[in-house]
């Protein structure tokens, strides 16, 4: 055990010497635009709570309903042990909100991805990847053991460059499936997957589209569904996934699409099969988090969020004029620079989380401010505030 340790212990510190060391913070209070961390009270810019549902007492109530009715846990993977009702009445929650045929649900999106993928996928077949995509998604393509490729970031002509040698293989192999996978609203840059020119691709090179709504579920479209809402392409697109714990205010990830698509996930995602329900109580929250979404009172959530991350892009021209989304990403570049300039907020009471290798590239490490409805304007001065007292930019 002892060189075991020690072992462990070098690779630690190999991370320390690159600035690549990470460590949990404690948190003593709930999700918020102010936390306790540390010990000590901060204006958050850290979450993905956009709507600041996590703590809605709509979604608590949901939540601490379900836990009298139906317990804690779950008890066994659904296969084994049924749906309960708020499993039940979540998926037909989703699938009518995004206006698919059904919807399925998983205990966590990254559970979600690498589900679907190895379900969709495998030896023979090719997944296409945006450069960009979150760490669940391209796990999940390497499991799959279908061949990998990857475009330069919202490249185009990169992106068709592959079809056309994905065009090649087919000759070889006529059975040979293509599937593309995107985020909608990318995580950590903030900006748009062009979607109705990859469905437009996608269609002349007979490919799959996967398209990732992580970010992006709760905040764009009318109905506020995600971003294939908002460019029009939901129905051209095979499978929607996204998840519970971001906008939603509660945990877990979906998959919506066609009775076919869910039916195949069932018999086939092993990340669904051979894993616990999600608990009921998750389910009730994100079913309650999806209705608040839905109402005026989303909307009108949703107003003042874009008037947090408009605040702040106005007031920062080294960011974008007008920032599309509330994740925005202050660059740095090196490692070492971006923890001190996270830390000399930090000590104004502002907390702003560098983001690193192996989060996004070596070298591209950034503050990653991201807004909440429930964000002041006064915080988002302060914040505002806490940048320019930097020497640093
Ligand atoms: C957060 C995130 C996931 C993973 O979802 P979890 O529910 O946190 O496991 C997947 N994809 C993207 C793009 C994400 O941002």
């Amino acid at each position: 055990v002892r060189a075991f340790d020690a072992e462990l212990s070098g690779r630690l510190e190999a991370l320390s010497q690159t600035q690549l060391l990470r460590r949990l913070r404690a948190v003593d209070s709930p999700q918020g635009g102010k936390i306790i961390l540390n010990g000590k009270r901060v204006l958050n810019f850290s979450s993905n709570d956009y709507l600041g549902l996590a703590t809605h007492a709509k979604i608590k109530d949901a939540a601490a309903r379900a836990i009298q009715k139906f317990g804690a846990g779950s008890g066994a993977s659904r296969l084994i042990s049924g749906s309960l009702e708020p499993h039940q009445e979540l998926e037909a929650c989703l699938a009518d909100f995004k206006g698919t045929e059904a919807a399925l649900v998983f205990s966590s999106g990254y559970a979600t991805a690498l589900g679907t993928i190895t379900a969709l996928v495998g030896r023979g077949d090719i997944v296409i990847l945006d450069k960009l995509v979150h760490a669940s998604i391209v796990d999940a393509a390497r499991l799959s053991g279908a061949k990998l490729r990857v475009f330069a970031h919202n490249d185009l002509k990169d992106f068709e460059e592959i079809l056309k040698w994905c065009q090649r293989e087919r000759k070889t192999n006529a059975q040979t499936q293509i599937l593309i996978v995107t985020e909608s609203l990318f995580s950590m840059d903030g900006d748009f997957a062009p979607l109705p020119e990859l469905a437009a691709l996608k269609e002349k090179y007979g490919a799959w589209l996967m398209v990732d709504e992580a970010h992006a579920t709760g905040l764009f479209g009318e109905r506020r569904t995600g971003l294939c809402e908002q460019f029009q392409v939901s129905e051209r697109v095979e499978i929607q996934m996204g998840t519970l714990g971001k906008a939603i205010g509660s945990a877990g990830g979906y998959i919506a699409g066609s009775r076919t698509l869910i039916d195949y996930l069932v018999n086939k995602a092993r990340s669904f099969i051979f894993s616990t329900a999600p608990p009921p109580s998750a389910s009730a929250a994100a079913t309650a988090g999806i209705e608040v979404i839905r109402s005026a009172e989303g909307a009108e959530r949703l107003k003042t969020l874009h008037a947090r991350f408009r605040q702040f892009g106005e007031g920062k021209d080294i960011i974008y004029r007008e920032p599309p989304s509330p994740i925005i990403p202050v660059m740095v570049g090196s490692e070492g620079a971006a923890l001190e300039l996270s830390n000399r907020l930090a000590a104004r009471g502002i907390f702003v989380p560098a983001i690193r290798y192996p989060t996004v590239a070596k070298g591209s490490a950034r503050l990653r401010v991201t807004f909440s409805s429930v964000h002041s304007a006064e915080d988002v001065n302060a914040l505002l505030n806490g940048f320019q007292n930097s020497t640093l930019l």
